[in-house]
């Protein structure tokens, strides 16, 4: 294995447990180390820190594993079983509820993985070039995990994977082969499609909002933006809504919703979809039309360079459904951007709300469910962020 050394004093993260090495903390880089490879990392004085994944990029090297020069023999088994007694530990895994998140990156102690379930079936993402090196390790591991009765893994890193390392990551099957299945979460079905929908098919770091938000649906009308898969709009439905529109600017997005509400609902009058942009919408529709509505964007701000507007597009949004909702309204605002703090994300819609002239209390504080833990000593895994308004 190769050595990485770091420059003077660079180790400190290190020893506290952050699991990234920056470019800029490398004092000396093997001349033929390859994107991909496990290395060894020590500090200037030849200390080892730990192994982990090496990659170009200002993230140079994730941790797997601190204070050793080796992994064992079977490391991702031992990683994925205690990620799975944590799952069990939460009651994620129930007749009423076969979908979560396995494997949360940092979060997880496997930076650079992403593993959703649905039934029996995992859904793998890797976010490195290593962890794209041991896709079939990790696939038999996840085979191994026996109250898990995982049969089937579905390889999904088109899009995640660095485009310039040019791994050519083939989206396909690594074990077994299941095309179409139907999820269940708290007791509602939801058709999962991780060959065509966005990320692993499903965003299953909101299932805990959309619990809370069943309880404020009865007898509410209520505008699920950014529908997607129509998540929201099942709650508020089985919550008993009087009526549901959900918006998507993908028609594909408004279909999966269309099956969706179907699957749990059939031919229930009070839910319809409308495949238009959400700005448009709510530009469009009438004032005091819905007493809940959902405002769940995708991140506007990817990087630390769009930050700016980000925040802008999200006081923006936020201001829109003020000026529009009706008076003892409730509304559920997210952010998804992980440079988006907490802290920003507050201003935006206090930002928002002053500017409406609505007078707002927050009900709630949300973020991403336990299932999507946070590494203590990695800060930068928390990414979603919500708040519950309550506006008169
Ligand atoms: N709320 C969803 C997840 C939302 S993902 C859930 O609980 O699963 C973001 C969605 O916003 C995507 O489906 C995307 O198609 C949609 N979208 C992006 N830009 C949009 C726009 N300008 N208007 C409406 N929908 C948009």
């Amino acid at each position: 294995m190769k050595t990485i050394k770091l420059k003077p004093k660079k180790e400190e993260s290190v020893l506290r447990h952050h699991p990234w090495v920056f470019s800029g903390a490398i004092s000396t880089l093997p001349p033929d180390i390859e994107e991909g490879e496990l290395v060894k990392v020590v500090a200037a004085d030849g200390k080892t820190l730990g192994v982990g994944h090496y990659q170009i990029g200002s993230i140079a090297v994730r941790l797997l594993q601190f204070g050793e020069d080796k992994l064992p023999q079977d490391f991702f088994l031992q990683r994925l079983r205690s990620a799975f007694r944590l799952r069990q530990t939460l009651q994620l895994i129930r007749p009423d509820n076969n979908c979560f998140r396995l494997v949360h990156g940092e979060g997880d102690f496997l930076p650079g993985l992403v593993i959703d379930i649905y039934g029996d079936t995992a859904v793998m993402q890797a976010h490195s070039p290593g962890m794209h090196f041991e896709r079939m390790k990790i696939a038999q591991a996840l085979t191994e995990l026996p109250e898990a009765r995982i049969r089937n893994v579905y390889y999904k890193s088109e899009t995640t994977l660095p485009f310039k390392a040019r791994l050519d990551p083939q989206n396909d099957y690594l074990i077994g082969r299941f095309d179409g299945n139907v999820a269940i979460e708290n007791g509602l079905k939801f058709n999962i499609d991780w060959l065509r929908g966005q990320k692993t098919g499903f965003f299953v770091d909101q299932r805990e909002n959309r619990a809370l938000l069943e309880k404020f649906a009865a007898g509410r009308k209520v505008l699920n933006m950014f529908c997607y898969t129509g998540g929201f709009s099942v709650y508020a439905m089985r919550g008993g809504a009087l009526k549901v529109d959900s918006v998507d600017s993908s028609a594909k997005a408004a279909a999966l919703t269309d099956a969706n509400i179907e699957l749990n609902f059939p031919d229930d009058p009070r839910h319809s979809t409308h495949a238009v942009d959400a700005f448009k919408f709510l530009a469009e529709m009438d004032k005091d039309a819905y007493d809940l509505i959902i405002l769940d964007p995708p991140a506007f701000a990817k990087h630390r360079s769009a930050l700016k507007n980000g925040l802008l597009g999200y006081r923006k949004l936020n201001a829109k459904a003020f000026e529009k909702i009706k008076s003892g309204g409730i509304l559920f605002t997210f952010s998804c951007s992980q440079v988006v703090t907490r802290e920003m994300f507050r201003l935006a819609v206090f930002t928002a709300a002053a500017q409406s002239g609505r007078k707002v209390r927050i009900l709630h504080q949300l973020t991403q469910p336990a299932d999507h833990p946070v590494d203590i000593s990695h800060p930068e895994g928390e990414y979603l962020k919500g708040l519950v308004l309550y506006v008169e």
